[in-house]
């Protein structure tokens, strides 16, 4: 029996809960039908222009022909098979491509299903990594204010303390380091001063950090900053002095949304332990991995116990490897780099007047990443159907009016989504 779109939002409203929100939430919701390029065709017939990419992760659009057919092709060999003594074609040439595109030192791959988990296994591997080194002391994690590194438990612990609202969860999250996040911004020096916080942070505690963890460039979720490459770079070799290993959480960052394909890449530095996950399916299902080098995963197998304790039941599921195979080689077929840096130039032209505007903080762009910060929080009840009603998804949060649009996505169309930010922020 098909719901009409009053018996199916009733039912959202009697029975669902929505991201960060209420059960009996007060906030508009939308009901999609189906959704194909930069379109979302909503149940009542109006379409969208998505400048939200869902969350950052369609690269080529959606109902893609070639990324449906790589699913209908693996669907028809196999759905899911475990990955506990059974391995696959799509696991096994999906982790020999992301260590081929990954800097150079990255060369094992740890599947699971979110990014998250894959921020889980990240700092598990850091932890077991200097167990097995004879220094279990060395447990703790250097993060940043501003940061966001997913929901779970220890992700939370490495979140921003106010954001991340560590204080309802006092006692049960583990507790971290943090420093200030970086105050020199993307495409200026950093200074000794800009460092030091950092510096004397990691020296004060080197004893009992396993690794710093950041997103590299860009702090997404937490703030959406964007910081000097050189700080990134004074990161690693501060890690390196400190004998502390560095995880960058690459989610958001990853598969060329900053114009390079890893934020890293900006800073010419590796880390020792990467995270992928967001645009890794292009949008399609949920995968993630978490890369590290030779010397990290065989010091973990050569410790106590030998082997990496993780293991999710839907680990490397073969469609979402199939898929992020298909997305990973139309990208790089794809002009990327020409595409990602038409859109900079068009984000500027399009949201650079916004900051002129008395309701505007500040006005960031870099790659495919384009920022309106406002001098006060919006308030969503009122302003998402202001977008709606211009026909363009844009989904604030708190004081940040971004768009991170999929790099297939045609002039006219990222016209109307910064046609339509300079519009509504102009009438707040
Ligand atoms: C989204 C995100 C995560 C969490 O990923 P999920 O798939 O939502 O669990 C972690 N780190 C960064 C930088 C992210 O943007």
């Amino acid at each position: 029996m098909k719901m009409n779109p009053e018996e199916l939002l009733q039912a959202d409203r009697d029975y669902i809960w929505h991201p960060y929100s209420a059960i009996e939430s007060d906030q508009p919701i939308f009901p999609v039908a189906s959704a194909e390029g930069v379109r979302l065709k909503l149940v009542d017939g109006r379409e969208l222009i998505d400048g939200m990419a869902s969350w950052w992760c369609v690269l080529h659009g959606y109902n893609h022909p070639e990324m449906n057919r790589a699913i209908e092709v693996q669907i028809k060999q196999m759905s899911h098979v475990m990955f506990g003594g059974l391995t696959h074609a799509p696991a096994v040439e999906l982790a020999k491509k992301l260590v081929e595109l990954t800097p150079e030192p990255l060369k094992k791959v740890f599947f699971s299903d979110s990014g998250s988990i894959s921020v889980e296994v990240a700092m598990k591997m850091a932890i077991q990594y200097w167990h097995a080194k004879g220094q279990p002391e060395k447990q703790r994690f250097l993060a940043f204010r501003s940061g966001y590194h997913g929901d779970t438990f220890q992700a939370m612990s490495v979140c921003d303390p106010v954001n991340g609202m560590h204080t309802l969860f006092t006692g049960v999250l583990a507790r971290q380091h943090f420093v200030d996040s970086p105050t020199c911004r993307f495409g200026e020096p950093c200074s000794d001063q800009d460092i030091r916080q950092f510096e004397q942070k990691l020296e004060a505690e080197q004893g009992n950090i396993a690794a710093v963890i950041l997103e590299p460039i860009v702090q997404n979720a937490g703030g959406m900053h964007f910081y000097s490459a050189e700080y990134l770079c004074r990161v690693r070799q501060l890690c390196d002095q400190y004998d502390v290993l560095l995880i960058l959480d690459e989610i958001a960052t990853g598969f060329g949304r900053t114009g390079r394909l890893f934020g890293c890449e900006h800073a010419e530095i590796s880390p020792d332990i990467m995270c992928v996950g967001k645009a890794l399916t292009g949008g399609y299902l949920t995968l993630a991995a978490t890369l590290t080098t030779q010397q990290v995963s065989e010091t973990i197998s050569s410790g106590d116990p030998g082997l990496f304790m993780h293991g999710p039941t839907f680990m490397a599921n073969p469609l979402a490897c199939a898929v992020s195979l298909a997305s990973i080689r139309l990208l790089m077929e794809s002009p990327w780099q020409q595409r990602v840096s038409h859109i900079e130039q068009q984000l500027q032209q399009g949201l650079e007047p916004c900051r002129a505007l008395p309701q505007v903080a500040d006005v960031r762009i870099l790659g495919a990443i384009g920022v309106v910060e406002l001098v006060a929080p919006v308030n969503m009840k009122t302003i998402q159907p202001q977008f709606v009603e211009r026909g363009v998804w844009i989904r604030p949060f708190g004081k940040m009016i971004y768009l991170m649009p999929a790099y297939v996505m045609e002039d006219t169309d990222l016209q109307a989504l910064t046609d339509a930010i300079y519009q509504v922020v102009q009438g707040l």
